[in-house]
């Protein structure tokens, strides 16, 4: 055990680098949004601001979005004007919402007073093409130092899994969904 502990205390020592870090939560299992909003919470505990860009705008109102009024100013939370129209189909309108949230997060990426940034289905976004990738991964790899960025969405491009520094697929084991149980609310909105 004693051992076991050196080894460890080594290892633990050897990783002296610190860096606002690029997060991708993807997968087709639940949790993507939902761990970056609790690393949200966690910033926000360490005095941080934080910034939150919603790529698609919700059908719900969210218990997250009431939660997080509480902190004021301390929570720049920006939805996409119009959201994905995916019923009338207006791929020119997805695409200028698209482009009005990307605009956003460059302010918010601007902005010193942010610690933590999250684009909230960005990676939907970028799956439908509705914005450059290599535009959109040069903007993250270019971000101020000390800036933590989390992206979220299924199917993460290669291009942005390659430049994120951790990221993390939630696996879907189970979900009460194919049960036929309704979204919760507390749970999912
Ligand atoms: P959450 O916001 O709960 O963390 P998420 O961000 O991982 O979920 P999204 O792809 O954004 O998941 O989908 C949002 C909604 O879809 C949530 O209400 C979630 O419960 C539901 N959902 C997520 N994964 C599944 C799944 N595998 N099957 C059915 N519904 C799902
Ligand atoms: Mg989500």
């Amino acid at each position: 055990m004693e051992k076991r502990k050196a080894v460890q205390d080594a290892e633990v020592a050897a990783k002296t680098i610190e860096k606002g870090l690029l997060i991708v939560n993807t997968g087709p299992g639940k949790g993507k949004t939902t761990a970056a909003l609790g690393l949200a919470l966690r910033a926000l505990g360490r005095g941080r601001r934080v910034g939150i860009v919603q790529f698609i705008k919700g059908a719900w109102d969210t218990g997250e979005k009431h939660a997080l009024a509480a902190f004021g100013e301390r929570v720049a939370w920006h939805t996409m004007g119009e959201g994905f129209t995916w019923e009338t189909q207006d791929k020119a309108r997805d695409i200028a919402a698209c482009r009005e949230a990307w605009a956003k997060a460059l302010e918010l990426m601007a902005d010193p007073t942010i610690g933590l940034l999250i684009l909230d289905e960005l990676n939907i976004a970028l799956r439908y093409d509705y914005l450059d990738l290599d535009a959109v991964v040069g903007a993250l790899q270019a971000r101020r130092p000390g800036l933590h960025v989390v992206v979220t969405g299924r199917n993460a491009k290669p291009a942005l899994i390659e430049a994120a520094d951790l990221v993390t697929e939630m696996g879907n084991v189970k979900h009460h969904f194919s049960a036929g149980v309704k979204a919760q609310e507390g749970i999912e909105f």
